[in-house]
């Protein structure tokens, strides 16, 4: 069986392409600057592409995705289903569905509550529905995972008739990309999933955190929208709301403004003034740059802050699991993270968590508690769900 998995941005389209038969990853790429100049660039194993081309919109975009995939669709198959990331199922999704009119109106309603990511996403699912009117498309939320949390771990301090009327509780994010690392720790410790508390740390331009209870999500560091929780590459995290009415107030900066500011220019970037990458946050704070040192050792702050909350959430945990791009390749923030566990029972194996590379467990054979690095793949998971 192929799947393709489509995941439209505001100005990107990334897509792989999946022989599900083994999970092999057949090709994989991304249109880019779609709306602006226009790129495009793919792999498949050693050979690829990368070009400059006009791409006004979405659908020019799919239209070279299509070109490329069917000529790279193996003789005698053809795509099966095509899944697509969503970044927000609202209130209604807690598993993914088949793409109806119903679903593709409910998906522009979210917009609501991710009005960066919802929009854009619709706009990719139509032009996928245009470009392949006869195979099944598949909607996967990237809240789904989390529809598992309790009411009182979602449920935010206002009151209760405004909450229900607009849906306002905590959703959480990066869902497939938590389910993935869980499953995928499960069995590095060679335990059934379901026997297992584990703490997920997804660290990368964003971040999220996630208490995984037998399998399900029982509560996660982001909100209603990707903004909460620990801070980001660009977005603030968590904060006092009444920081957005000083800041309205004395800056004289308007809604747009603030979402902005909140959105784009806070995180590390915000805090340090280098950058919104960890790498030169990293290079910066080795050369004693002191607010970069700051915005490194706020993120490591925060994260050991939510593991923290999370171990008392599971009464307990098994195992720690890093991945993104930060997660997966920063040797130093996990040292730092687990550095302060010691109450918990983590003993870091210093070797293996610097040394290592890719799936692996990176804490000393007796530590109560494991620590495990895994490379998300959140297309894989696409694919899966699509399958399923
Ligand atoms: P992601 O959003 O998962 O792609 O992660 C992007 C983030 O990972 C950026 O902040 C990168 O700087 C960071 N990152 C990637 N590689 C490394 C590395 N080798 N060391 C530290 N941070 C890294």
């Amino acid at each position: 069986m192929l799947v393709l998995v489509l995941n439209a941005g505001s100005s990107s389209l990334k897509f792989n392409l999946f022989d599900m038969t083994d999970e092999r990853l057949l090709l994989e790429g991304m249109a880019e600057r779609i709306g602006v100049d226009g790129a495009f660039h793919w792999s498949a194993g050693a050979e690829g592409e990368q070009r400059e081309l006009p791409l006004p919109d979405q659908s020019a975009a799919l239209r070279e995705v299509m070109a490329l995939v069917a000529s790279r669709v193996p003789e005698g198959k053809s795509i099966n289903v095509v899944g697509h990331r969503v970044v927000h199922g609202g209130p209604k999704y807690g598993e993914s569905v088949l793409i109806t009119p119903e679903v593709l109106a409910d998906i522009e309603a979210y917009s609501l509550y991710a009005p960066l990511h919802n929009p854009a996403n619709a706009q990719g699912i139509r032009a996928a529905l245009q470009a392949y009117p006869d195979i099944p498309q598949i909607a996967v939320f990237d809240t789904a995972f989390h529809h598992t949390i309790p009411d009182y771990a979602r449920t935010y301090g206002i009151p209760y008739e405004l909450a229900q009327k607009y849906g306002i509780r905590r959703y959480g994010f990066h869902g497939s990309s938590h389910a993935f690392v869980a499953a995928r720790t499960a069995i590095l410790l060679a335990r059934p999933l379901r026997s297992l508390k584990l703490i997920t740390c997804h660290i990368g331009n964003g971040s999220s955190v996630c208490a995984v209870l037998h399998g399900q999500s029982m509560d996660t560091s982001m909100g209603m929208t990707p903004l909460q929780g620990v801070i980001m590459g660009t977005r603030c995290g968590t904060l006092d709301p009444s920081i957005v009415d000083l800041l309205i107030e004395k800056e004289h900066l308007d809604y747009r403004a603030i979402t902005e500011l909140l959105n784009q220019k806070s995180g590390l970037l915000g805090i340090s003034g280098v950058s919104s990458d960890f790498r030169e946050i990293e290079a910066a704070a080795d050369q004693g740059n002191p607010r970069a040192i700051l915005a490194r050792d706020l993120l490591t702050y925060d994260v050991r802050k939510f593991i923290g909350s999370y171990a008392a959430v599971l009464d307990g945990v098994d195992a720690i699991t890093f991945t993104a791009g930060i997660g997966t390749h920063s040797s130093r923030l996990r040292a730092e993270v687990c550095s302060h566990l010691d109450y918990l029972g983590v003993a870091l194996d210093e070797d293996a968590n610097r040394e290592g590379s890719g799936e692996r467990l990176i804490s000393q054979p007796g530590s109560k508690v494991a620590v495990a690095v895994v490379p998300t793949n959140e297309e894989l998971m696409i694919a899966r769900e699509a399958v399923k």
